[in-house]
């Protein structure tokens, strides 16, 4: 393993990591630290594209010491589909999409939930615990049955079903609340302090981000280690884009791509918008948004407790932070159907939105690379598209 060390990148203090651990003393999430200059040295472009087509062709960068550790339920490299049909009706001629919807439970959470219970399971994890929006929940409880670990996952009342009755199935202990994230997040704070669960809430256990990460690797790879101009992200709790920008800059520390990082940007709904407005008000962290609602339920994060990581990938790319009205996410989900044949998620849906709107204003520019990440499957989200087609009796005409 590389892994050297893990860091706080609020006050830079730093823990061994080999054993369970949370936050950092000053209350931010950790990072892991790997040593760079021996991944280089014992890894190769070559190599690596001669290896299985699984995110765990990234071993070197990845915080699992033991193989016989790595849990795996068939989490394929996604493809990067070039939307050529609509890239050039929108002004984006060099649009692609980067489809996530193809991995176990339908998401891309399955690529931190890979990561961090086969991590949670080595450092011998019996029971841990997380709030929700649906898809997490999901795939932990997926990953959790297969490593024999016991999940504990709060989610809300109204988050879409096929998320709850995946963690029943799975056999999660699951509870409901009349509530959103946050709130579910307070009671799962509460039982892990008396019952002393680990805690795998969004960037409270330090391996979930190393698991999102590797869509930065793969999406790299897949461009040959030439980066695209932008790649545009879904945020709620964050650690996707925060894991792709971790990705960027370990590739550029080890040489293998080169100074220019792609503009991230970071896509809310206008129904929470935290992220998106502490960046256009030039602040570094986030203010907690009342009353959130959106269609796009994996973005309903009132506050991220990686807000400021978020932001520090936007600025120090020279990204920005868009919002979008969900009918707009919900037209665009139509766009991408009817002129490319995918279904995707809502959250996916409103990255071609945000780069339409970034294109409109120049923002985008028609000789960039633009690359959308679509999150998941539409198919988790079937309530989304409205359907009444007309009823025929046996025996009628069209
Ligand atoms: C969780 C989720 C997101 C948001 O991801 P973060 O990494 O938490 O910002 C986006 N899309 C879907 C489908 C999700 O489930
Ligand atoms: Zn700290």
């Amino acid at each position: 393993m590389y892994v050297t060390h893990l860091e706080c990148p609020k006050c830079e203090l730093t823990y061994e990591s080999e054993q369970p651990i949370q936050l950092c003393t000053c209350g931010a999430p950790l990072l892991v630290g790997y040593d760079l200059d021996r991944v280089r040295d014992s890894l190769s472009k070559e190599v690596l594209a001669s290896r299985k087509p699984t995110l765990w062709r990234y071993r070197e960068l990845l915080p699992i010491r033991k193989d016989e550790n790595i849990l795996s339920l068939g989490e394929s490299m996604t493809p990067v589909l070039p939307l050529g049909r609509l890239g050039p009706e929108v002004g984006m001629p060099h649009l692609w999409m980067k489809d996530e919807g193809l991995l176990p439970t339908g998401t891309f959470k399955a690529r931190g939930a890979a990561v961090g219970v086969s991590r949670a399971r080595e450092l011998g994890i019996k029971v841990l615990a997380m709030p929700t929006n649906g898809n997490a929940g999901a795939a932990w409880a997926a990953y959790c049955a297969a490593a024999g670990i016991r999940a504990v996952i709060v989610m809300p009342a109204d988050s879409p079903a096929i998320n709850r009755k995946e963690c029943i199935i799975a056999g999660a202990s699951l509870y409901l609340v009349n509530g959103r994230i946050s709130d579910a997040g307070k009671i799962i704070r509460e039982a892990v302090d008396r019952f002393g669960w680990y805690d795998a809430s969004t960037l409270k256990e330090p391996y979930r981000i190393e698991g999102k990460k590797t869509m930065g690797l793969e999406l790299l790879e897949q461009f040959n280690w030439q980066a695209p101009d932008v790649i545009v992200y879904p945020t709620g709790g964050g650690v996707g884009i925060i894991g792709i920008y971790k990705a960027l800059k370990e590739l550029r520390t080890m040489g293998w791509i080169g100074e220019k990082l792609p503009r991230l940007v970071a896509v809310q709904s206008t129904g929470c918008a935290p992220i998106v407005k502490a960046w256009q008000e030039n602040r570094k962290e986030s203010q907690f948004w009342e009353n959130a609602h959106t269609i796009a339920f994996g973005l309903t994060v009132p506050h991220a407790l990686g807000d400021f990581l978020v932001l520090e990938a936007v600025r120090e790319t020279n990204g920005c932070a868009v919002a979008v009205a969900d009918e707009d996410i919900l037209k665009a989900q139509q766009m991408l159907a009817q002129k490319e044949g995918t279904f995707v998620c809502p959250e996916g849906a409103a990255t071609l939105s945000a780069a339409m709107k970034l294109a409109k204003e120049g923002w985008i520019t028609p000789q960039e690379q633009i690359v959308l990440l679509n999150t998941g499957t539409g198919l988790k989200y079937a309530e989304t598209v409205h359907s009444d087609p007309p009823l025929l009796q046996p025996g009628d005409r069209l």
